[in-house]
């Protein structure tokens, strides 16, 4: 492979951008690896910023997740209540249902 500002000569690095780049082209920057202009360390600068807010995002999801099962938590114990609420009104619907006939005969 030749270097992209340099045909004649043989290529070392590569870009963020995929440009081939010779010895002379090649800005090694420590931070964010090899790159052909200062567009591309910016460039290059904004990814590894935003990768590193990307490995923030698994505490974010597990925070999320904690939140989520409190929450399911909380709707099993509603739902719990509204069986027996359900129940509570199905026995004395019964019993008063069981008290009319009983009083019909
Ligand atoms: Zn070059
Ligand atoms: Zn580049």
């Amino acid at each position: 492979m030749k270097c992209f500002n340099h045909p004649d000569k043989d290529a070392v690095g590569m870009c963020n951008c995929r440009k081939f780049l010779c010895h002379e082209c090649c800005h090694p920057e420590s931070s964010v690896g090899v790159v052909c202009g200062p567009e591309c360390k910016a460039k290059a600068e904004r990814v590894l910023k935003i990768s590193e807010e990307v490995s923030e995002v698994p505490g974010m999801v597990n925070r999320v997740n904690q939140e989520a099962k409190r929450r399911q938590k909380r709707l099993a114990i509603v739902f719990a209540v509204i069986n027996v609420l359900t129940i509570l009104m199905a026995i004395s619907l019964g019993f008063l249902v069981s008290r009319i006939t009983a009083r019909l005969k």
